[in-house]
């Protein structure tokens, strides 16, 4: 079809389809699953045509999801989720730096659930933004602590979902949670994905520029895991890039060429004054490997996996 002028628009025609094997289910029940199976859409597919047929995991993923969701609420009041951290640690002086807070909900029927399990569900419904706000409060709290107590205070990064851009002012309750705390903002730093980046260069750019004004830093979480380059990182004011545990995995490691695309990575990265993270590292071969190039931190079950906080601060004493 032709919309004003000689733009082609694309329609997506779905369908969700019940294929009747139990005729003693009501026709609406039959209607009902027809129905869960057009959700069950992945919108990430781009055919203009999507048939899906109904699965029984498709019913047992939306009642799990429906069970998150009625409880997400009364879980954040009764701090029913936990803050971990996971220490970052300096190739330079050899000790830990700093730590990354990552979620995790102790959920009292289905016990420690990991952020894979419930974060693309609260993506979709907005609850992630809750979310994220209680972790940076935490943190903050954690941070002032440390100083009240004198003890050494450690940076620490956050990460914020994309679904906080539909606000322009999202970033007035973080740093409204900051001031309450008094934490000086060169302790906080706010990751963000790359593919966020993608998807809009000029509004991501705009992005990083108003949490540069609010006095955060804030760095490239995931580099290397999706179609981001060097030539759009040269355009973007970060202070870290994280790069991705993709980059170490032991088929890179063994071949020689992609050790020196590595090497020169890091380089270039280096070369735009940033600071680099390996993520995920999990061994003595890589460790050595990162000993011989520029890279400043490692974050990695090689040093650590994510604590609660308590053991974190029994690791940094
Ligand atoms: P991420 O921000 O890239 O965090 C790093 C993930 O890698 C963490 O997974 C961490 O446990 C895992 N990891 C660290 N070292 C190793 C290693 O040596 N080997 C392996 N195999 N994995 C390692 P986790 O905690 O499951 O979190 C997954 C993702 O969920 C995070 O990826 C982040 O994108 C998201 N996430 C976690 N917490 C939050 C949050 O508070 N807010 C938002 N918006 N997203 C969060
Ligand atoms: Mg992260
Ligand atoms: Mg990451």
């Amino acid at each position: 079809y032709n919309i004003g002028k000689k733009e082609k628009y694309y329609l997506t025609f779905v369908c969700g389809v019940y294929h009747i094997d139990d005729i003693g289910l009501s026709v609406t029940a039959m209607e009902d699953r027809a129905h869960t199976a057009l959700k069950s859409n992945d919108s990430s597919r781009s055919e203009l045509c999507v048939c899906n047929y109904y699965a029984d995991e498709m019913r047992s993923k939306l009642i799990n999801e429906k069970i998150l969701e009625n409880r997400m609420r009364d879980s954040l009041k009764n701090k029913e989720f936990e803050v971990y951290l996971q220490p970052k640690y300096s190739l330079d002086t050899k000790k830990i730096y700093g730590a990354e807070a990552l979620i995790r909900w102790v959920h009292p029927t289905k016990g420690l659930l990991p952020p894979a399990e419930f974060i693309p569900l609260f993506e979709r419904n907005g609850f992630i933004i809750e979310l994220d706000l209680f972790v940076f409060e935490e943190v903050c709290a954690l941070i002032k602590k440390w100083m009240d107590n004198g003890v050494e205070a450690h940076p620490i990064s956050v990460n914020m979902s994309r679904a906080h851009f539909v606000k322009d002012d999202f970033l007035d309750r973080y740093i409204q949670i900051r001031d309450k705390y008094g934490v000086p903002a060169e302790y906080l730093e706010i990751e963000l994905t790359e593919t966020m980046v993608f998807s809009n260069p000029q509004a991501f750019s705009k992005i990083i520029r108003e949490i540069h004004e609010a006095g955060f830093k804030c760095s490239m979480d995931d580099f290397g895991s999706g179609y981001s380059s060097l030539n759009m990182l040269k355009n973007l004011d970060l202070d870290t890039v994280k790069l991705d545990g993709a980059f170490f995995n032991s088929k890179t490691m063994e071949d020689k060429k992609e050790n020196i695309i590595v090497k020169s990575i890091i380089d270039m990265t280096k070369a735009l004054d940033m600071l680099t993270v390996a993520e995920g590292i999990e061994s003595e071969k890589q460790m050595d490997f990162l000993n011989h190039t520029a890279c400043d931190y490692v974050q990695g079950y090689i040093i650590s996996k994510p604590l609660p906080i308590k053991e974190f601060e029994k690791l940094i004493r």
